[in-house]
């Protein structure tokens, strides 16, 4: 067969594969079910995944002006990123945070839907989101262990899954693809527990958030973490107590730097 033929034999391939894939699996809207057309749609990108009318809510991208640390976000026409007043007063343990998104709009449906709803399809768009930022924020730093924040073994058996490990359960394979050689980091999902079964941070205050979390994580080896510097990933950053919590217990232990990356952070 002449190589155009094989080029053009591999294209049909892939178009009935793909409009199988449309036929068995359907792009339903994750949020009101509502059918979603695929004609003009990218795979894997948030139309993919909510509708047209559900998309008005909107969906914002982490932009600067941010604070240099916690990177909370400034709501003001000064566009320099700067450090926030909370961080002067207190820094947090993090050496800095960074995110996908802002915490709104659609994206406060969809985490949600994923963590207590099990839409797992929506890992893959998180995923993607974070690598983006990933790229962005990190990919000049030596890094050396990435860490998605640990959940209680009864909530991850209760759950099923933990949504911060299956939002980077890929990130070798795109970090191979982006830069065409391996990384030189690894993923660790076991160097850090959490012992402690927390109550909801939701309607808590900041102080209330921090005493709930206070000694919840527990270095189970101290020899992999030793010097590294550790990448933590979670779903939502709001006063941050939990990542920074992980990272106090990190750095007790003989971590050199804890930064965040979260796929949204309000
Ligand atoms: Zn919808
Ligand atoms: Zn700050």
């Amino acid at each position: 067969m002449s190589k155009m033929n094989k080029i053009f034999l591999v294209s049909i391939l892939k178009k009935s594969i793909r409009l199988l894939e449309q036929f068995l699996y359907p792009l339903k809207c994750l949020k009101c079910g509502v059918y979603i057309n695929p004609d003009m749609i990218e795979p894997d990108t948030i139309e993919a995944f909510f509708c047209e009318h559900c998309m008005k809510s909107g969906f914002y991208p982490f932009d600067p002006p941010f604070c240099t640390k916690c990177g909370l976000k400034f709501h003001n026409s000064f566009k320099e990123n700067h450090i926030c007043e909370p961080c002067l007063k207190a820094p947090l343990k993090l050496d800095r945070v960074r995110a996908a998104l802002e915490y709104s709009g659609i994206i406060k449906d969809a985490i949600p839907l994923f963590k207590y709803h099990s839409k797992l399809s929506a890992a893959k768009l998180f995923e993607n989101l974070l690598f983006q930022a990933f790229l962005q924020y990190y990919s000049s730093f030596r890094i050396d262990i990435i860490m998605p924040v640990p959940l209680h073994r009864e909530k991850q058996r209760k759950r099923g899954f933990n949504q911060a490990f299956l939002m980077i359960r890929n990130f070798k394979k795109l970090y191979q693809k982006e830069f065409e050689q391996p990384p030189l980091w690894e993923i660790d999902t076991t160097s850090l527990a959490r012992i402690k079964k927390t109550q909801p941070q939701t309607g808590f205050d900041i102080d209330q958030r921090k005493n709930n979390l206070k000694n919840a994580f527990k270095v189970v080896n101290k020899k992999t973490i030793d010097n590294k510097h550790i990448l933590l990933i979670d779903d939502v950053f709001t006063t941050g107590a939990t990542c920074n919590e992980a990272a106090g217990a990190l750095l007790k232990h003989g971590a050199l730097k804890v930064t965040a990356l979260v796929l949204a952070r309000t």
